[in-house]
């Protein structure tokens, strides 16, 4: 086969490989998206009387929980499943699937893992870490900042006051991160909904009121400093606001008087002593500041006019029924407070106005704005009246200058990487270092030897610090794993909380661009430096090298395109047998677990390794599906940038002798889809003593014609 029909052959099959590849996407990005599907009955075997499962509520996904220790106080908790309620892909692209019991106080009772395909805990280091993890759960409280630590396997820093930092799991951090923000998530959801807990964690921890110096002041310096806010609606409003209802024409007083005053609303927090102390006398604001709970914010609202907060039926210190207060779109707990007070400053006569109190795990934050939601309601009829409600809405924002702002929690990405700076700082540097060397490889060429030892210690800094200590090693379950979310829609955040490999999916990235394939291949793969040391190793011990006929080195490359094939179908349509088929890769094995797993992964990766010692690089070159996606990714490439003289394979032929990796054709063009950037061409290249034509066109004192670095366009060879 010449080498031009042998390209277009190539070309075709690898753009009928994308294609396919291209369907099966399709696949998963119609796949429905899990959910969960456990039965009353499930939920009844877990948990025995006294406690009772009630029927799965319709507002949200979860089961009430009943004791019959308190038969008249309501459910003592909620069971859930985290999928319903906070599916977050993880590292293979699926939710993991909990079960979560809260109890009412906000203390969680038990969590329990019910799926999970993250690789790590499939094979690798097994489920029981994981399930030694979720144990750490129980009798801790949603109302607590939980964290997992930064430092695998142990508590830094421990938690003290309201944060509470879990132990993490050795090798498999970034994943029970993923497992605590889906623990999380979950609960709050149902907290939201059913306990009156609102998510205080995503906007870090209340503003506190400053203690301030008191100035007296009038009703219009409290308006007009935004401490106290004054809303005014006439009968006409109010008309206008029941217009095209059953409600129309219905108070016959507003369509008599319709510039006349409905209601005029006051709100002011009162936990501020420039706003306490000039509404209420100093004895009352005393005893209000003795009597609020710590955290507990305290709000003056009063009404003017013919709406009234409360009617006859109201019970003083439960919420009054006209009011909701919300916050970020979430509705927060407001109660009388019922307490007798006296005012300072000169108000009109009210109608209704009572101090109303948030309790502290209520999550309100006083330093953010919220909305005061009060219910108009009209009737129309005497008999079976049609009832009409109608909402008007006061914003209130008391001024920040009354607060201090305690910093906010980060976010448990950024604990990812600021728990891994060290490593990130190395790794860059190493990436920077190679970077530097690829980009001008001139001075680590120039005496064999210096390439040789920064080749050989690059390589075992890899395999050494970024695979086995730093566990960044990238496997073709990234690449199936982001499809997959991004296919059910849960998109790619589950990368940001493992920083390394992010930093080296970046890296590689950007060189797939740049240099192709081999920048990862050649230097950054824990697993490839591993199969490399072998192959010194036995060049050391003298074993005999097979290397085969490059026609069916070639051949057999294709097979890599095949398992890729093979395992991102079936991560599409047979997820279950996706999850045994990665294990092609030793990856897990030979590096994210050390070697030690039980003997049929020990034998695979071991076998790998010794036909590495007869063959160089044998499962690089003939089996990794990774290799086969990063070398489509390299189709990218702009540049023909290892430097190619005229004379390449015209006659000389000692670059491609010396390429162990066959990846100089016959005409002297690198094939950069086979080429590991070992850089043992450009080493020939720059010494005269071995490129013989550069050493002929120096004798006879001409320039040596170089080969078109740029590609043509279209053609990514
Ligand atoms: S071919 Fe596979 S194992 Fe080899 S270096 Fe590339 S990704 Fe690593
Ligand atoms: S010797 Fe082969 S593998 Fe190494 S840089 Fe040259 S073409 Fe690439």
């Amino acid at each position: 086969m010449n080498s031009t029909w042998s390209g277009i052959v190539t070309a075709k099959w690898v753009a009928l490989f994308i294609a396919w590849m291209f369907v099966l996407t399709g696949f998963v990005v119609v796949a429905p998206s899990v959910a969960g599907d456990l039965t009353k009955a499930d939920i009844e075997r877990r948990f025995k009387p006294p406690l009772h499962v009630g029927e799965k509520l319709k507002d949200i996904a979860a089961w009430p929980l009943t004791s019959e220790l308190t038969p008249q106080g309501g459910p003592v908790g909620y069971v859930f499943e985290s999928i319903d309620l906070a599916p977050i892909p993880g590292f293979e692209g699926t939710p993991f699937n909990l079960l979560i019991a809260l109890g009412a106080d906000g203390k969680f009772i038990d969590v329990e893992v019910l799926r999970q395909h993250e690789p790590v805990f499939l094979g690798g280091l097994g489920p029981v870490p994981l399930l030694e993890f979720v144990k750490q759960y129980a009798n801790k409280s949603l109302k607590q900042e939980i964290s997992v630590s930064s430092v695998y396997g142990s508590t830094r820093g421990g938690g003290g006051g309201n944060r509470v930092v879990l132990d993490g799991v050795a090798k498999a951090t970034a994943s029970v991160r993923i497992v605590n923000q889906t623990v999380l998530a979950a609960s709050l959801a149902v907290a939201r909904a059913k306990l009156g807990f609102a998510d205080s964690g995503s906007r870090g921890p209340p503003a506190v009121p400053k203690a301030g110096a008191f100035e007296a002041l009038d009703l219009a310096a409290l308006e007009q400093r935004g401490y106290l806010q004054r809303v005014r609606f006439t009968n006409a409003d109010i008309e206008k606001l029941f217009a095209g209802t059953d409600g129309a024409g219905a108070d016959e007083e507003a369509l008599l008087k319709p510039d006349e005053l409905f209601v005029e609303f006051y709100v002011a927090y009162l936990n501020a002593p420039i706003i306490g102390r000039n509404l209420l006398d100093v004895s009352s604001w005393n005893k209000l500041k003795a009597y609020l709970p710590e955290g507990q914010s305290a709000y003056w609202v009063a009404t003017r006019g013919r709406f009234g907060l409360v009617d006859e039926n109201f019970v003083p210190g439960t919420p009054p029924p006209r009011l909701v207060l919300m916050q970020s779109g979430l509705p927060i707990e407001l109660r009388d407070s019922n307490r007798d007070y006296a005012r300072t400053v000169p108000l009109p006569e009210l109608k209704t106005a009572l101090i109303l109190g948030s309790p502290a795990q209520a999550g309100l934050d006083p330093g953010q704005p919220m909305e005061f939601q009060f219910t108009i309601t009209r009737a129309k009829g005497m008999i079976l009246p049609s009832i009409t409600h109608k909402t008007v809405t006061v914003g209130y924002a008391a001024p920040t200058a009354l607060f201090d702002f305690p910093p906010r929690p980060p976010p448990e990405w950024l604990l990812a990487w600021q728990g891994r700076w060290p490593d990130l700082a190395i790794i860059g540097t190493a990436l920077a270092l190679l970077t530097l060397v690829l980009l001008r490889p001139q001075w680590i060429v120039m005496r064999p030897r210096r390439l040789l030892l920064f080749r050989t210690g690059f390589l075992i800094f890899t395999l050494v610090y970024i695979g086995w200590y730093a566990q960044g090693q990238l496997s073709i379950v990234q690449i199936t794993g982001a499809i997959k979310s991004v296919g059910a829609g849960g998109g790619l955040k589950s990368f940001l909380y493992d920083p390394i490999s992010l930093l080296l999916i970046v890296f590689t990235l950007l060189t797939l661009v740049v240099w192709g394939r081999g920048t990862f291949c050649g230097w950054l793969c824990p697993f490839g430096a591993l199969q490399e040391l072998v192959a010194l190793l036995a060049r050391a011990l003298r074993i005999p090298q097979w290397r085969m006929p490059v026609t069916l080195a070639t051949l057999l490359s294709r097979s890599r395109y095949m398992v890729l094939a093979l395992l991102v179908g079936s991560a599409a349509i047979m997820p279950a047998a996706a999850e045994k088929l990665v294990e092609v890769e030793p990856f897990k094995t030979a590096i994210t677990v050390g070697f030690q797993r039980e003997w049929p992964f020990l034998l695979w990766a071991v076998g790998l390794l010794v036909a590495g010692l007869f063959v160089y690089k044998f499962f690089c070159r003939f089996i990794c599906p990774l290799g086969a996606a990063l070398t489509l990714g390299g189709k990218l490439r702009r540049w023909n940038w290892l430097p190619r003289i005229e004379a390449c394979g015209k006659p000389c032929q000692k670059c491609r002798h010396a390429c162990e990796y066959d990846a100089i054709a016959r005409d002297g063009a690198i094939r950069y889809d086979e080429c590991f950037q070992c850089l043992d061409c450009v080493e020939i290249y720059e010494d005269p003593g071995r490129c013989a034509p550069k050493l002929l066109y120096a004798r006879k004192g001409r320039t040596v014609p170089i080969r078109e670095l740029r590609l043509p366009s279209g053609n990514s060879r």
